[in-house]
């Protein structure tokens, strides 16, 4: 990754050609009012050399904004926060408020998947200032009270959690309770989330009551709507699981898992069998083809983006739950095959075949030996499906 520019030289230079008093007392009031970029201190004087729009406290404070978001949105931020010449016209500044609206949704929309991103990969600390531009730009365009602000609160509240800082978690998780609590009408799907949040929050606290009364409710809003089996449902299992877990009741932490587990795997399986019927209709085309054209005709960018988020999930997931059954002191082949069923349909599904076949290999060795086994027939059907995609690859 390349170092963020620096002002540090063109700093000296210009502070040697101001002479005169009057120029410079103009200049330590002009950097008074700037504000870091990264933790809003007054008197920000390190400035990014790539806008020239955005200034820091010190370097320290750069690199950290740079690694996690500015990157990505140096140049896009210029014609945010370049002023609009004020002459225009009326058409033209509405013109001009539509364009600005639609790019700061724009960063918006990146800075809150890249901290998303940064939060799956256990990377908290980056996640958060990208996290906080997200916060920052959704006030800007929705108004400081808008549910819109509610994800990047709860991804705020994540990834700080994910730090050891949870008093400030804490502060993030009220304020988006308090924008719940006060819209009226407010979607189902946001109050799941704010529930996982509070969940994720308390089992962090080792508050494990608090946590599971809070991640019921979030089962039973996303099972009363998406339904009973749904993947939305699942996450809330996933992690009332682990609270389970944590607490070492392992009776209900492994049927809680093998829900999940469950859950996923049907769904996977539809999935499967949609695309083997696309494959039908059309042999002459790979899988993935396929899926791009359904992409570029049908799909529009935030369900693309919604299916990424899907995918990431379950293979987060599946993997925890592998992970649990592979180190449990009794071993249950019969569920650890189911998770690597799941896993092996997933890696199918992304396009990455040798990482599919290994998985459906050893959930095939697995449940070979035991007595009675409808899926084996599936993951035999599936092992094929995939040896014949690696061998038209090769
Ligand atoms: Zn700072
Ligand atoms: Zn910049």
């Amino acid at each position: 990754m390349p170092a963020p520019p620096t002002s540090a030289g063109s700093r000296a230079n210009r502070k040697r050609r101001l002479g005169n008093a009057a120029a410079a007392a103009g200049r330590a009031a002009l950097e008074g009012s700037r504000r870091c970029e990264l933790c809003g201190a007054a008197a920000a004087r390190v400035r990014c050399e790539g806008c020239r729009l955005t200034y820091y406290c010190d370097v320290a404070h750069q690199k950290a904004d740079w690694v996690s978001i500015h990157e990505r949105i140096c140049q896009l931020l210029i014609p945010i926060r370049m002023s609009v010449p004020f002459l225009l016209s009326e058409k033209e500044r509405k013109h001009g408020t539509e364009q600005l609206v639609k790019r700061q949704k724009y960063i918006i929309d990146l800075a809150y998947s890249t901290a998303r991103e940064f939060v799956w990969d256990g990377k908290h600390q980056e996640a958060i200032p990208a996290a906080l531009h997200a916060l920052r730009f959704s006030t800007e365009v929705y108004g400081s009270n808008s549910v819109q602000l509610v994800p990047a609160y709860l991804l705020l509240a994540e990834a700080s959690t994910g730090v050891g800082r949870l008093p400030e978690a804490s502060k993030y998780l009220s304020q988006a309770q308090w924008i719940v609590l006060t819209t009226p009408g407010c979607g189902t799907a946001v109050q799941c989330k704010l529930h996982r949040g509070l969940g994720l929050f308390c089992t962090a606290e080792g508050n494990f009551e608090q946590a599971l009364y809070h991640l019921a409710n979030d089962i039973y809003l996303a099972s009363s709507t998406f339904g009973l089996k749904s993947v939305e449902a699942s996450g809330g299992y996933f992690h009332m699981a682990n609270v389970f877990f944590r607490q070492n009741k392992m009776d209900i932490a492994n049927s809680l898992y093998a829900e999940v587990t469950d859950i996923w795997r049907a769904f996977l399986l539809k999935s499967v069998q949609a695309q083997e019927r696309i494959l039908e209709s059309r042999p002459e085309m790979s899988p993935f083809a396929g899926d791009e054209e359904v992409g570029e005709d049908r799909m529009n960018r935030f369900t693309l983006r919604a299916a990424e988020a899907q995918r990431a999930e379950a293979i987060r997931v599946l993997s925890a739950v592998l992970d649990v059954r592979e180190q449990a002191p009794k071993q249950r082949p019969g569920e650890t095959a189911g998770v690597l069923h799941a896993l092996a349909m997933l890696y199918y599904l992304t396009g990455d075949l040798p990482k599919a076949r290994e998985a459906g290999l050893r959930a095939f060795h697995l449940l070979k030996p035991l007595p009675r086994q409808e899926s084996l027939e599936t993951i035999g059907h599936l092992l094929e499906l995939i040896n014949s995609q690696l061998s038209c690859s090769k």
